[in-house]
């Protein structure tokens, strides 16, 4: 954790994605960014995750890793801020799991699915593979639901289109598909999470890493955007001519070289 004043005074916050990004493609370790992630830290620089994961999942990482204590979880379905961070208002709104399983409810005559709360942590575990220990924590939802399709394509667009007047919405993954709140995502939270900052008078810029398309809307947000190489990944669509670096290594390894070159210049190239 960081206190907030020191947040407020820093030149920098950081948004980044967690796997493939912070975190390794294969392995979910974090190591080769760890001495960066200190000295972020030793420097007030907060480095807010922002990941499709619970807050049940991320709590392992953040006891293990030097954050700041704020992170967006479930794709920007809900975001958690410490206690003394301006903004809590602006999250009050987000719609809560029991209102997404309600909703969910009501439209199964129609439709073929099965979301976490129907498979359990039994079939969770099944369907994704996760350990049940992992889906326990997977299954710990608190604002969106992840849906295994069973029905087809043109069922799904209406299935979206029936989400429409309760405020609720899709994300495609692969097999499953994210159902949360219409305003609820990583880019609409970050934006909040800076407007508390400013409100509060922090006036330095942002930094957001990702590695795959659906960082694609967080990056286009932030002040200066970081696509970390991952060759499992598609091609990040165009970022406009906002400045972008793509880092030359992948996952932490790509992490660390970005924030050491954009925020310490430590290849002595000046890019201001
Ligand atoms: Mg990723």
């Amino acid at each position: 954790m960081i206190a907030l004043s020191r947040v407020l005074a820093s030149d920098w916050v950081v948004f980044t994605d967690l796997d493939g990004t912070l975190l390794d493609h294969h392995d979910y370790q974090a190591a080769p960014a760890l001495p960066m992630l200190t000295r972020l830290q030793a420097d007030g620089i907060a480095v807010v995750p922002a990941t499709s994961k619970t807050r049940a999942e991320l709590e392992l990482l953040l006891a293990r890793l030097p954050l700041s204590g704020a992170a967006i979880v479930e794709n920007g379905a809900s975001v958690h801020l410490p206690a003394d961070w301006p903004g809590h208002e602006l999250f009050e709104s987000a719609i809560d799991y029991a209102t997404v399983l309600t909703v969910l409810e009501g439209l199964k005559p129609r439709f073929r699915f099965r979301g976490f709360h129907d498979l359990g942590v039994e079939g969770i575990a099944r369907e994704t593979g996760l350990s049940l220990a992992q889906a326990t924590l997977a299954a710990r939802r608190q604002a969106s639901e992840p849906v295994l399709w069973q029905d087809t394509d043109s069922a799904l667009a209406e299935f979206s289109a029936a989400l429409v007047p309760a405020g609720l919405r899709v994300i495609r993954g692969g097999r499953f598909v994210h159902v949360l709140g219409a305003q609820a995502d990583k880019a609409h939270s970050v934006e909040r999470m800076l407007a508390g900052l400013h409100r509060r008078g922090w006036r330095g810029r942002s930094l957001a890493l990702g590695d795959a398309p659906n960082d694609h809307a967080m990056l286009s947000r932030a002040d200066v955007a970081v696509v970390v190489r991952n060759p499992h990944s598609p091609h990040m669509p165009d970022l406009g001519n906002k400045r972008i670096y793509q880092t030359q290594e992948t996952g932490p390894a790509g992490w660390a070289e970005a924030i050491g070159h954009l925020i310490y210049h430590d290849t002595g190239e000046t890019d201001e």
